[in-house]
């Protein structure tokens, strides 16, 4: 059958994480699969998101290594680097991804690829560069952008976003604001910080990240504090201004008090919006709100057979998530009943902020259990305890891990620290099967590894199960084995 005739399967819209996954699940299992994008294969992800953002951290790493050597017994020394050629390594890296995403590959994988901006014109049909196409299901996998915050002149800036803060910062600014202290003003402000940009974040909130503890924050602000980061915390910008090159924000704190920034250069980072505007979700009678598209735990819209995936879902947003929903989606399709459909899951959900140190969750937080009224018990191990990270001198850090009251049940897991993003990983498999802290204990794990953070942690639990009568029994029996 011809590209552009007859009826598909499924057609999608988006080529970020959660179009391509459900684009390739389904045409591996035989389905008949339209893809639509509209800009680039890969979405946000690949292209403007944690592709890039972390190619430009592990530069920026090395570079802070180098400025820090002494730290190694080197001798101390100022790195030497080439602001744009940082960016250019960057760009090659992500070109080097890139080819997965690609419409060759997904035409190969049997893909109908179309480049354009699709809207709904009937809940069984969209429409794509004036060609209408029919499908028995639809994926919505927009995703989000960044939102542009309510500023006076905001428009009449010249301003950074994730979409063109790395192909279109051209040379160094001398300073930055960062509009945000969520995971990308942090891990972006650090970036530039570490590159020589003199960085201020503005954070209307009282902490950075907020959906972390505050103790688990207050590390990440110390650290970019030490870096030279300025951040202002409770306060929010009210108006922006042309300044000659430069551009001036005027910010008010929530004491009243006001405050002036200037700066060359200016990155939002304030938070993201769904794209929904352009679909025409009404002619297919798909519910959304602010969030994004109104989902069931099947992941089906209030039309049935039109699912949203990823960003747009209005949950998370994290590409692990929109590859998950996509599976989920991919199956769900397939399945002739309700009752064989699948549930989307999130209670353990991973995430990780890649900062330095990098700031890895999952599960419950102390604030979110206290607010959920979850007794539990709290396994505190600075990564001062675990021989590895200090011959490493990498001992910024703690894990800390909440455990159901008085048993070994896992009920969340933050790690603070070089490396806590891969390390969260053995409590997230914990998590998801079951097993207990006293397991973990009982692991052999290689020494010195970061990984026996782990078991540190279930060591502290053991010695909670040691009551003081137990102890007494033990006593007693090592003093009878000694006459
Ligand atoms: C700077 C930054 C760093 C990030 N780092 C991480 C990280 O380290 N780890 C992590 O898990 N997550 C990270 N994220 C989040 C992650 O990028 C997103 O959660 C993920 O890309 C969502 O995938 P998606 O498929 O839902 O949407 P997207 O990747 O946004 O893809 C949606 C696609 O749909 C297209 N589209 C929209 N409307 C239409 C239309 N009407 N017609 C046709 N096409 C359309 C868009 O052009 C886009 O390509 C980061 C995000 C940013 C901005």
């Amino acid at each position: 059958m011809k590209k552009d005739e007859g009826m598909y399967n499924v057609i999608v819209i988006g080529a970020g994480t959660a179009g391509l996954v459900t684009a390739a699940g389904t045409a591996g299992l035989g389905g008949r699969v339209a893809l639509i994008e509209r800009n680039l294969m890969g979405g946000d992800c690949l292209n403007f998101g944690c592709v890039p953002s972390k190619a430009l951290i592990s530069s920026a790493r090395l570079i802070q290594q180098i400025r820090e050597s002494k730290k190694w017994g080197l001798d101390g020394q100022e790195p030497r680097f080439v602001f744009e050629r940082v960016f250019e390594r960057m760009r090659t890296r992500r070109a080097k991804i890139a080819p997965n995403d690609s419409q060759e590959r997904f035409e190969s994988l049997g893909v109908d690829v179309f480049r354009g901006e699709a809207h709904f014109i009937s809940p069984h049909e969209i429409e794509v560069d004036g060609q209408r196409l029919p499908a028995k299901n639809f994926v919505i996998g927009t995703g989000s952008r960044a939102a542009i915050p309510k500023i006076e002149g905001i428009d009449k800036v010249p301003y950074f976003t994730n979409e063109t803060i790395f192909d279109e910062l051209k040379e160094k600014p001398e300073r930055i604001i960062v509009l945000g202290g969520g995971p990308i003003g942090c891990e972006l402000g650090q970036v530039l910080a570490r590159l020589g940009v003199k960085v201020t974040i503005l954070q209307r909130a009282s902490q950075l990240l907020p959906r972390e503890d505050s103790d688990v924050a207050e590390v990440l602000q110390r650290q970019l504090e030490r870096e030279d980061v300025r951040i202002e915390f409770g306060a929010e910008a009210k108006t922006a201004a042309r300044n000659g090159n430069s551009v001036r924000v005027d910010c008010l704190r929530k004491d009243g008090s006001s405050f002036q920034l200037n700066a060359d250069a200016l990155l939002v980072a304030a938070g993201r919006i769904p794209n929904i505007d352009k679909l025409n979700l009404d002619a297919a009678g798909v519910r959304f709100n602010k969030r994004g598209v109104i989902v069931n735990e099947y992941l089906q819209t209030s039309q049935l057979h039109i699912y949203a995936a990823g960003d747009i879902a209005g949950s998370f947003q994290f590409t692990h998530l929109a590859d998950a929903h996509a599976r989920v989606v991919v199956r769900n399709i397939l399945m002739p009943l309700q009752l064989l459909r699948q549930k989307t899951e999130t209670a353990v959900l991973p995430w990780v902020t890649y900062t330095d140190p990098e700031i890895a969750h999952v599960g419950f937080g102390e604030r979110e259990a206290q607010k959920s009224n979850i007794a539990y018990d709290l396994f505190v191990v600075p990564l001062e305890e675990v021989d590895r990270a200090v011959v490493e001198s990498e001992e910024i850090g703690f894990a800390k891990v909440l455990a159901a009251k008085d048993s070994d049940k896992i009920l969340g897991v933050t790690i603070v620290g070089a490396r806590a993003g891969d390390l969260i990983h053995e409590f997230v498999l914990a998590m998801k099967a079951g097993i207990g802290l006293g397991t973990v204990a009982s692991t052999i794990h290689a020494y010195p590894t970061f990984a026996e953070l782990a078991r540190k942690v279930g060591d502290k639990y053991n010695r909670t199960r040691l009551t003081p009568r137990a102890k007494k029994v033990f006593t007693w029996l090592y003093k009878r084995a000694r006459r």
